[in-house]
């Protein structure tokens, strides 16, 4: 009963059941050492996705996921939930735990959320120091799982046109666009749609607009599509109606299958090195030889922008700094240093700082304006696929949060499952 619930079979792994004080079974939290150690290397964007449903016991699965350097989706954290007792006490309590096993949590400097999850002071108490933002692929998911034809007892077509018009209100690059089109949305939508959207969306609209996020709250620009991915790897494997062990099983076979896929793409990538379609006099060439893919065609964006400037675009202010004129406004830039959130955020030499070499017969490679973490070198040092795998000891705790509540059958049913995952941990 215990061995096919599986988890053992992975070393160095973490595992926690929290419950409440008189042992009412809250929520499993599993993390193993790769896990762990992609966290450590990439810390700094934390997604936290809340999937859906999975078993038969109706517990919510509840992903935790950083940004590699080659702009690819790591699952570092795996929490099954109780549905019902999912509240900012059992979530708060599993996020403490999750930075007590992971120290680099002080890294930390934004996390992008499900709206659904809890509210965002729960998120802000544990990571006083990031800035909590709504993940777009989550916002889109959201809007339709809320407005469907029953919730808001609407047609088929009012869906569709609200769904359309809320997609674009996401999609909105600024403040101005946003209100374009949340005044005509306002002026066609159904009254439980506007009712929906004012309560829940409107007045928070600088967490999810991604003209008013994206560039704070991201180090690229894939999100959606690599949280969409994995989700949709997910719900092939697991049966919603299935039992506990199956779902266990089958996320293990998930989380499988996505590692080796991604190994086969982090080996093909250390052997397509030598090939670059940039000549060896381009600095591009020497950034490809540095960077990952992924950072290489960020950088290469940054050095088409700055190509279209116009040299009436680049003073030098002769005290050192230079201001520039790009399509993001005006910022001021030196050969090492700009105030854009690209190269603030991302840590790599923004379309600002390369006019400013270009304009001072500087080299456009600065290798030195790069993050580490966007270099093949520390890539491939955290993928598991160039490593000597070591086994540590499997680590595990019991913790208890002090949320109360009253025992119900589903929670009679939990504790028995309780005392199932207590004696299989501590074989
Ligand atoms: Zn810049």
């Amino acid at each position: 009963m215990v061995s096919e619930m599986g988890l053992m079979n992975f070393l160095g792994s973490s595992v926690h059941v929290i419950t409440t004080d008189d042992n009412i079974l809250q929520g499993l939290l599993y993390q193993d050492a790769e896990m762990k150690s992609l966290f450590k290397a990439f810390p700094e964007v934390l997604y936290v996705d809340i999937t859906y449903r999975t078993n038969d016991r109706q517990m919510t699965l509840c992903l935790l996921l950083v940004e590699d350097g080659n702009g690819e989706s790591e699952i570092v954290g795996v929490w099954l939930l109780c549905d019902d007792t999912i509240d900012s006490d059992v979530i708060k309590n599993a996020l403490s735990t999750f930075c007590t096993d992971n120290p680099d949590c002080s890294r930390v400097r934004y996390v992008m959320v499900d709206k659904d999850l809890v509210e965002r002071e729960t998120f802000s108490a544990v990571f006083p120091d990031a800035a909590i933002y709504m993940c777009f692929f989550h916002v889109l998911r959201t809007f339709r799982r809320e407005v469907t034809t029953d919730k808001m007892s609407i047609t088929t077509s009012q869906r569709d046109g609200c769904l359309e018009m809320l997609q674009q209100m996401v999609h909105a690059s600024s403040e101005d666009s946003y209100m374009q089109v949340y005044i005509d949305f306002m002026a066609v939508a159904p009254t439980s749609v506007a009712e929906y959207f004012n309560h829940n969306w409107h007045g928070v609209r600088e967490q999810w607009v991604r003209g008013l996020v994206s560039q704070q709250a991201s180090l690229g620009n894939a999100t959606n599509n690599r949280l969409d991915s994995i989700s949709q790897k997910l719900k092939a494997v697991i049966t919603p109606n299935g039992t506990f062990a199956s779902c266990v099983t089958s996320l293990r076979t998930a989380i499988e299958s996505l590692r080796v896929e991604r190994d086969h793409r982090a080996i093909t990538m250390v052997q397509k090195r030598a090939v670059c379609s940039h000549p060896a006099s381009d600095p591009c060439y020497e950034y490809a030889q540095l960077l990952t893919p992924y950072a290489l065609e960020l950088i290469s964006k940054q050095m088409s922008k700055m190509q279209l400037m116009q040299s009436a675009d680049i003073v030098d202010e002769a005290d050192g700094t230079w201001s520039i004129r790009s399509t993001s406004g005006v910022v001021t830039a030196t050969a090492d240093v700009c105030q854009c959130v690209f190269f603030t955020n991302i840590g790599l030499p923004c379309q600002h700082i390369l006019a400013v070499r270009k304009a001072s017969g500087l080299s456009l490679f600065a290798e030195d304006l790069c993050a580490v973490r966007w270099t093949r070198y520390y890539y491939q040092s955290s993928q598991r696929v160039f490593l000597t795998t070591s086994s540590t000891a499997t680590s595990t705790t019991v913790s208890d949060t002090t949320h109360c509540s009253t025992l119900t059958q589903g929670e009679k049913r939990r504790q028995a499952l309780m005392v199932r995952s207590v004696v299989y941990i501590t074989l």
